[in-house]
């Protein structure tokens, strides 16, 4: 599949100290992600939420898009490490890489193993790349142990297919 732009974009509006009054920006022109992820509505969505909650507790328009860009940047974090932190994965991405991040693909890799065969490790990873988790909860001991034992599992089921392909 072709894309207009072949890259994730992060505009850190949130670091403005001026922005003109009665204009916001939103949604894919703060940030956008690798389409593969699926993220961008969803951002969107919490990034639309967070400019309701400003506008229920009554925020001036002074200060509107001051306070929207900063709330946005925290809806947006998540996304932008799930996508980004993922597509490290490939040799062929280039930036400056998050610290932690070959790490925290190598467990990704056995949660996606792991996902296969274990319903609480499925739920809890649909969750988190639906941004309804954060993805901390992928680190809580119970998944962690969950993902050790399905995804080493997995991992020795998957060199026994192949020892089998082999042999054959
Ligand atoms: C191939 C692909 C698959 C995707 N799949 C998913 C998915 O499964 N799930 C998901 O959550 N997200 C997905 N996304 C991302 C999602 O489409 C975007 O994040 C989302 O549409 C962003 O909404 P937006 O309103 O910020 O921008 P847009 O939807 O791009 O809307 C901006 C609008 O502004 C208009 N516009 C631009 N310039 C001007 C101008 N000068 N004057 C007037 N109008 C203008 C454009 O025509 C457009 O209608 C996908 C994206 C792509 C490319």
């Amino acid at each position: 599949m072709l894309h207009k732009f072949p890259f994730s974009v992060r505009r850190p509006y949130e670091k403005l100290r001026r922005f003109p009054q009665g204009f916001l920006v939103l949604g894919d022109a703060i940030s956008s992600f690798n389409p593969t992820y699926g993220q961008g509505m969803t951002s969107a969505a919490l990034q639309a939420a967070e400019l309701d909650k400003l506008l229920t507790q009554g925020t001036s328009l002074a200060q509107m898009a001051l306070a929207f860009f900063k709330a946005a940047a925290k809806v947006i974090d998540i996304p932008w490490q799930l996508a980004v932190g993922e597509d490290f994965r490939y040799a062929e991405t280039s930036g400056p890489k998050p610290a932690g991040v070959d790490l925290i693909n190598k467990y990704m890799a056995r949660v996606h193993r792991a996902s296969l065969h274990d319903e609480v490790v499925c739920c809890a990873f649909l969750k988190v790349m639906n941004l309804m988790a954060p993805p901390t909860t992928l680190f809580h001991p119970t998944i962690v142990w969950r993902v050790m034992k399905y995804g080493c599992n997995a991992r020795r089921a998957e060199q026994s297919a192949q020892a089998a392909l082999a042999y054959n």
